[in-house]
């Protein structure tokens, strides 16, 4: 099927695939089964990326077990039990493992591999993508699945490095580490941080949470799955995973058409009381669509659910800093949570307000708060545990010297926020394909059934070019701002569009301006699905395609080359 281009300069490999996470995973068996030339490299010195990385205690996922899975074979969904219904990290991994080893994914990957650059060439149209260890690898291809958060930050406080004890980020967690009987503290309060806080916080001799905002969370449900459920559920995968295909985000809980002004404040306080108790993210993406798009309906939301904080909480002190003050509920990533505001009623758990006592410095011995008036307060520790998120969506891009034939740094076209042509491809940077990253609807879906859109498209693709003997394929910069002004306006009708967070491209860990960026598309999976396959049956007019074997048959042919 692969043609072999015969252009100026051969090929080490047609399809280069960045990331052996779960999208790199499943590239690679598509591209493998269309029998193309592929080879994946991985910075990690294993499979799984997110999964691989993040072994903080109670590190798991949101999403239901059965719904976070891939669903093209019909095999591996028959011999896959899983155990929980909202599986950790260790199963997920071994999950991933065992689907690599099924379709002999491994010998197609090389590991410690970290790419530092990517270079085209314009004389005969191939990447040169180099190693931190200076080897490199030309490519016809380069394909990007390397994780919407897989550059972790660091808040930028004095000391910080100089700790005698562990200091970790959640994604470097050494799994090694015993926390029983220590002394840690956890700074931050997201989906990690209240992961993390309430699986240690009974194992822990002292635990202190240092929060600057906090965050909404809900019950997650979680339990195990017994063998009937596991047998009625895999006789429900078909419906399962069409269900899924038509929700927003790829989940098992979809938006109710009801606004909630249209019931009795009786029946929506029933209604939600049903969602907090029920499994998963219900209460978040099951509910009256208007609760996050009005902020009036969001308000009397948001009102329920701190109610239910007051309630879980003993110190109504305490209960009050863990409401989020600056956000309504679900206009950030909702936190699932197990016991998470039960922990702070036990007495070796101290939540530490970082908005009136700021961290001064970390020190030998651990955190100085600065209590103002000169005071200071000391935080002896064993451990100082980062749960202070990620350079989120395109900090993984901003790492590697990624350079187009005009010698344009990609870094540097997206200084103001990331400009893509359908969330898959730059224009000027041809034959490279962004399988996640910004302004990707397959992004911020639940993540299996998000990339198997961008896959499936992207197969499709590779079967394409191959048939027609594409050489050149390139994103073209009408349809780009195009696509950027749909994500814009689509996203500003979400009230999670207005919130300071990395879905809209704020850390103020990082040493750029904190102004909102358009990182993520929020229309929904089914919408940007059906967008991608439109250039599929239109013969790509977003893009140019250029077919022959390299630049000279472009100059001769001309435009007349250009498909689409
Ligand atoms: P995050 O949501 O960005 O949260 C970072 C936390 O650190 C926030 O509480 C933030 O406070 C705090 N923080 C950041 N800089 C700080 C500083 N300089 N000083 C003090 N506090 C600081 O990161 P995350 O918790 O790692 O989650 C990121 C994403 O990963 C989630 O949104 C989710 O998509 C994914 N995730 C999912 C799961 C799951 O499925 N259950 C679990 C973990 C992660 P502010 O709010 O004040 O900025």
């Amino acid at each position: 099927m692969t043609t072999k281009v015969d252009g100026a300069g051969a090929s080490d490999v047609d399809y280069l695939i960045i990331g052996a996470g779960m999208c790199g995973l499943y590239q690679l068996h598509q591209l493998l089964e269309i029998g193309a030339d592929v080879r994946v490299v991985d910075a990690n010195s294993g499979l799984g990326g997110t999964w691989f990385k993040n072994r903080y205690p109670g590190c798991r996922f949101d999403s239901e077990s059965y719904t976070y899975q891939y669903s093209f074979s019909p095999e591996l969904l028959a011999e896959w039990d899983w155990q929980e219904k909202f599986s950790a990290q260790p199963e997920t991994l071994s999950y991933l493992e065992h689907v690599a080893d099924r379709f002999d994914l491994r010998p197609h990957i090389t590991f410690d591999a970290r790419v530092v650059r990517a270079e085209w060439s314009e004389a005969d149209w191939r990447w040169t993508v180099s190693f931190e260890d200076g080897s490199q690898i030309r490519a016809r291809f380069v394909l990007y699945a390397m994780g919407l958060l897989s550059v972790p930050t660091y808040p930028r406080v004095a000391g910080r490095g100089s700790f005698g004890g562990l200091e970790t980020h959640t994604f470097d967690w050494p799994e090694d580490y015993d926390v029983t009987g220590k002394r840690i503290a956890v700074i931050g309060t997201g989906a990690s941080g209240v992961q993390v806080i309430t699986d240690v916080a009974d194992k822990v001799s002292e635990l202190y949470v240092l929060q600057r905002d906090a965050n909404w969370c809900t019950p997650l449900g979680n339990g195990p799955i017994s063998e009937e459920e596991m047998a009625r559920l895999r006789a429900s995968y078909d419906e399962i995973f069409a269900w899924c295909r038509e929700t927003p985000a790829g989940f098992i809980h979809r938006p109710d058409r009801t606004l909630s002004t249209d019931v009795t404040r009786e029946e929506r306080l029933r209604h939600w009381e049903e969602l907090y108790n029920g499994q998963g993210a219900g209460l978040y993406m099951g509910n009256y669509r208007d609760t996050i798009m009005e902020p009036g309906p969001n308000k009397e939301l948001s009102e329920f659910v701190a109610e239910k904080i007051r309630q879980r909480v003993k110190d109504q002190r305490v209960a009050d800093l863990l409401i989020p003050k600056d956000h309504g509920f679900g206009t950030k990533r909702v936190a699932g949570e197990s016991g998470f505001y039960e922990a702070f009623n036990q007495d070796n758990v101290e939540l530490v307000d970082l908005m009136a006592h700021p961290i001064q410095e970390v020190t030998e011995a651990g955190v100085r708060l600065d209590l103002g008036g000169g005071k200071v307060r000391d935080l002896e520790l064993d451990a100082i545990v980062y749960a202070t998120g990620f350079d989120a969506v395109t900090g993984a891009f901003d790492r590697i010297e990624i350079v187009n034939g005009e010698g344009e740094h990609l870094k540097d076209r997206w200084e103001d926020g990331p400009e893509t042509c359908l969330g898959v491809q730059v224009s000027d940077f041809p034959n490279m394909f962004i399988l996640v990253g910004p302004q990707s609807g397959s992004a911020t879906a639940n993540f299996p059934r998000g990339i198997e859109d961008v896959v499936n498209w992207m197969t499709e693709t590779a079967r394409h070019i191959e048939s027609h003997g594409i050489a050149r394929f390139e994103g073209r910069r009408e349809a780009e701002v195009a696509w950027v002004e749909h994500v814009r306006e689509v996203n500003a009708k979400l009230l999670l569009s207005q919130t300071q967070s990395w879905f809209n491209g704020h850390n103020i860990n990082l040493d750029r301006d904190d102004k909102p960026r358009v990182m993520v598309y929020l229309g929904g999976a089914p919408r940007y699905r059906r967008r991608l396959q439109e250039e599929i049956d239109q013969e790509y007019p977003s893009f140019v395609l250029t077919e022959g074997s390299g630049p000279r048959q472009s100059v001769r042919a001309g435009s007349a080359a250009a498909s689409g």
